[in-house]
């Protein structure tokens, strides 16, 4: 089944909720709906968990949203034992906005680390307490501290967060903005979407399709809790909520 879902996110990270169309079922019982707020897993950031509420008032709990054939396609995974809606049917969405909101800053948070670790991105992986960020980096020689305070600077600088597109021409022009290593930014769309800090973009630009924070502030306190030595090419950052423990 292939069907095309008009992914609300990616025009506001903020919409909690709000109405859809089911447009259809899949032979896993999966929801497919004209229309979502609900993020699917990608890029390292997890999918939403939420509930729909149909006519009559009754929920179904939603437990992941993933992408089906195609990143077009968005699939919403009802918890263990939901009753399934009707295909045409309207249901009312809510997405867990306490947890998409930490995901949003930590994703955002990501971000800021790329500006100060600025190395080639072998993976990551964004997660409500606790993210990650490998680097193609043979010798971290900064400290957690450092890299904190610096964070920090960053978040305190309250800089705007927003998205622009552009063209694969353009991108391919300017091939220092993909820092990751292993993931190539889709292609084939014709357009590319770009996140972008600070105004005209002077803290960072890079392609990603995620959720973020409208601005640095909204990330709050972080800390990096520790560099991990991934074999001999990778370091690994986790960065964490709150302020650094005293060691
Ligand atoms: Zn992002």
């Amino acid at each position: 089944m292939m069907a095309q879902t008009e992914a609300l996110f990616r025009d506001d990270a903020y919409l909690r909720d709000g109405a859809a169309r089911v447009v259809g079922i899949n032979d896993r019982g999966g929801i497919l709906l004209d229309r979502t707020m609900f993020y699917a897993t990608s890029g390292g950031q997890p999918g939403d968990t939420g509930r729909f509420t149909r006519e009559d008032g009754s929920t179904i709990a939603i437990a992941a949203t993933v992408t089906g054939e195609t990143k077009d396609e968005i699939i919403h995974v009802p918890a263990a034992e939901q009753v399934l809606p009707e295909v045409g049917e309207t249901l009312q969405l809510a997405i867990d906005w306490e947890r998409r909101f930490k995901l949003m800053r930590m994703h955002t948070a990501c971000h800021l680390l790329s500006v100060i670790c600025p190395f080639p991105i072998t993976g990551a992986s964004v997660n409500e307490a606790d993210s990650r960020v490998d680097f193609d980096l043979p010798d971290a020689n900064v400290t957690k501290e450092d890299v904190t305070i610096r964070l920090m600077e960053l978040v305190n600088g309250d800089h705007p967060v927003f998205t622009r597109w552009i063209s694969e021409e353009e991108l391919e022009s300017n091939p220092g903005l993909v820092k990751s290593k292993n993931v190539r930014p889709p292609r084939g769309a014709g357009r590319i979407r770009l996140v972008c800090i600070g105004e005209e973009a002077v803290v960072d630009s890079q392609p990603c399709g995620g959720t973020h924070v409208a601005s640095t502030a909204e990330v709050g306190e972080i800390h990096i809790g520790k560099i991990e030595k991934k074999g001999r090419e990778n370091r690994r950052f986790r960065i964490r909520f709150g302020s650094l423990p005293a060691s």
